[in-house]
């Protein structure tokens, strides 16, 4: 039986927690620990008496890699799940090595303060270098593989939906149905409706840098970037209908390129409402995006942040959303000689997954691929040392998982293609 460790407790970590409260064959112990100590227990208390599992909480500042690495320490998990922000990978793992723990999250770092001079001069050579201008990517968190080697201990990078099972599609695609893939596109669909004009389904800072940052593909090894948004193809989604979507830089296209470079060309649409888009236009022009500070009435506050108090938080969106995603990947390549083309997706009901855990399917889709990618590092199934994406391992017992613990897949042998 594993004790697990989650930071963070906002809209992700506690659909993972209660995932993990119901794998009782896996967990016997759980430390919920995140800035907020009320957060920890409001979940906590909402889960006592439903579960075998033992919750305990405590308040950390994952910013300071020596406290956590001491409550690391002090509790012993046998493996931390991070799902706070992007901008806290790198000092969980590095408490993750002081304290000799495995280390598991869902998106690739990112760094708070994208004005640092230090950053950005890694940042802008990489641009150069590379030729795709996302803040977020992997060199940051790749450049610790030594590290985790030689301490033989197994960080896991990404296993939310997109990154993390959309690679593990990939991996069984490759695995299962192709001698060589030629494209992969990844596409992801929330057919969902809160209701409100603009509300963002993740945490809206790291929601919007996202979406708003130049888009980006990789073709034939090298990355095409193009002006925000400026890619749209109509697609008819199998469970929602037919959606505008845009292609989008995204995390998963840098390791699938660099893991499965035969992959003549790797890009990722992701479908958005036309009143999604005018708000965040709007919001951009007049500098609500910036993270850069400016000074109001003598004090210092950050637009992106000052915006995310005033946007609907998006662990309150469950019980208003409706409709369903549609989350997958469409192949095509070549096996025995002869052209195939494939799409794996899921389908998810937002109203369900409110059911089942208190939260809509953004959440979900999420929060079950973080609990089965920690279950299998810490019960040894995907475990060795260094550091990973979802794609590197065998993807049958977490495709198996997948069906298990709500996010069942289906398979299309005949998929319309996206031109
Ligand atoms: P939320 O903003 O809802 O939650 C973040 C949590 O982290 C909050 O509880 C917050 O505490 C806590 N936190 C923030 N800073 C610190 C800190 N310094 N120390 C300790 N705790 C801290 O975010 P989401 O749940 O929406 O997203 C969680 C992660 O999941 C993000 O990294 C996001 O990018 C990722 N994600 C990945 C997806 C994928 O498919 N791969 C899809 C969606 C999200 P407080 O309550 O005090 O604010």
């Amino acid at each position: 039986m594993k004790k697990m460790m989650v930071i963070g407790a906002g809209g992700v970590a506690s659909v993972a927690i209660h995932k993990i409260c119901q794998n009782e064959e896996t967990f016997r112990d759980l430390l919920i620990a995140s800035r907020t100590k009320e957060k920890c227990d409001k979940l906590k208390d909402e889960l006592s008496g439903k579960t075998k599992v033992n919750i305990t909480t405590a308040q950390v500042d994952a910013d300071d890699a020596k406290a956590t690495a001491a409550l690391i320490k002090s509790y012993q998990p046998d493996v931390v799940l991070n799902l706070a922000l992007p901008y806290q990978d790198l000092s969980i793992m590095d408490a993750c090595l002081e304290a000799g723990v495995d280390y598991v999250d869902t998106a690739n770092y990112e760094p708070e303060d994208t004005d640092d001079p230090k950053w950005r001069e890694i940042y802008e050579k990489r641009c150069k270098e590379l030729g795709f201008s996302a803040y977020f990517d992997y060199s940051w968190q790749w450049a610790y593989e030594d590290k985790f080697k030689e301490a033989g201990l197994t960080a896991l990078l990404g296993t939310g939906f997109d990154p993390g099972v959309t690679s593990v599609f990939a991996a069984y695609a490759k695995k299962h149905y192709f001698d060589t893939i030629d494209t992969i596109d990844i596409l992801d669909c929330n057919g969902g409706d809160h209701g409100y004009a603009f509300a963002t389904n993740f945490n809206p800072e790291v929601n919007l840098r996202e979406v708003s940052a130049p888009g980006s593909y990789l073709e034939n090894g090298k990355w095409v970037e193009i002006a925000p948004m400026s890619i749209k193809r109509e697609y008819d989604f199998d469970g929602v209908g037919k959606k505008d979507m845009y292609l989008l830089h995204h995390e998963e296209i840098e390791a699938l390129g660099k893991h499965m470079p035969e992959v003549k060309r790797i890009r990722f649409f992701m479908t958005f409402g036309q009143s999604y888009l005018d708000h965040m236009r709007c919001l951009e022009d007049v500098g609500m995006l910036s993270t850069t500070p400016v000074m109001y009435e003598g004090r210092e506050i950050v637009p992106i942040k000052f915006l995310k108090e005033l946007l609907p938080d998006p662990a309150t969106l469950g019980p208003r959303t409706k409709g369903k995603t549609n989350i997958g990947c469409i192949f095509t390549g070549k096996k025995d000689g002869k052209d195939r083309k494939l799409a794996i997706y899921n389908i998810c009901d937002h109203q369900e997954c409110y059911k089942e855990v208190g939260s809509q399917a953004i959440s979900y889709t999420t929060g079950v691929p973080a609990m089965i990618g920690a279950m299998l590092v810490s019960e040894g199934v995907w475990k060795k040392p260094g550091v990973f994406t979802t794609d590197e391992f065998d993807p049958d017992p977490y495709m198996d998982a997948l069906n298990k613990w709500g996010l069942p897949w289906k398979v299309d042998e005949d998929p319309v293609l996206v031109d």
